[in-house]
């Protein structure tokens, strides 16, 4: 599978492929070296999120490289 969307580093926030900079945290550590995600629609009912310091809405990558 093709995927050329960007993971962030710092958060794991998956952005869009022509993303410079992190949606979510405005790192520019971005990179399409990634494997798996999970979406997070609601952030505050999840209980992966705490887990992965994630407190905005959207995907993640579980594995960032
Ligand atoms: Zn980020």
């Amino acid at each position: 599978m093709a995927e050329d969307r960007l993971a962030c580093r710092e958060c794991h926030f998956v952005n869009g492929p022509d993303a410079q900079t992190c949606e979510n945290c405005g790192s520019s550590s971005l990179t399409e070296d990634w494997a798996g995600y999970v979406i997070i629609p609601h952030p505050e009912k999840s209980e992966i999120a705490p887990e992965m310091n994630v407190s905005t809405p959207g995907s993640y990558a579980l594995k960032v490289r």
